[in-house]
């Protein structure tokens, strides 16, 4: 089975400019903006521009240069926002969500960046 975009998900609106956002940080490949529902005082959502449907897709189709970009703006950010250890923060949780089992409603691949609180256990039953 192939993976199928749908071009009309509310990111692919907002890569293409017809919803506004709340930009953190772009790149050639990535874009990073806050979450409009925010779980926690740190929430970002970080995009490729490409389309891709969710984390497995992007994994087998993007190109290197992709990828490296992705993770290298995730690292960047939890830099920037002051959650990362290194920068004085108190740690983070990176989140994907992949399908209905996953309960992802943006059909867009996107990673969480969550963190500015006490987060709790990982999963809850
Ligand atoms: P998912 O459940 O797909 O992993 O997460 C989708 C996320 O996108 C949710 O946390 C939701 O709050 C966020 N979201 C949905 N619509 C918009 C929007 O128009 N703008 C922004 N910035 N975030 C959105």
């Amino acid at each position: 089975m192939a993976y199928s975009y749908d071009s009309e998900n509310i990111f692919a609106k907002i890569l293409r400019g017809d919803i506004p956002n709340d930009t953190v940080a772009e790149s050639e490949y990535s874009l990073a903006f806050r979450d409009i529902n925010p779980a926690a005082p740190e929430h970002i959502l970080v995009i490729p521009k490409q389309a891709y449907v969710n984390f497995d897709h992007f994994g087998a189709e993007a190109s290197d240069a992709e990828i490296v970009d992705f993770n290298r703006m995730l690292a960047k950010i939890t830099r920037e926002v002051g959650v990362a250890q290194v920068a004085g923060g108190e740690g983070y949780r990176l989140i994907t969500n992949a399908g209905s089992h996953g309960v992802q409603d943006v059909p867009h691949f996107h990673m969480h960046i969550i963190g500015g609180r006490q987060l709790g256990r990982m999963i809850s039953t």
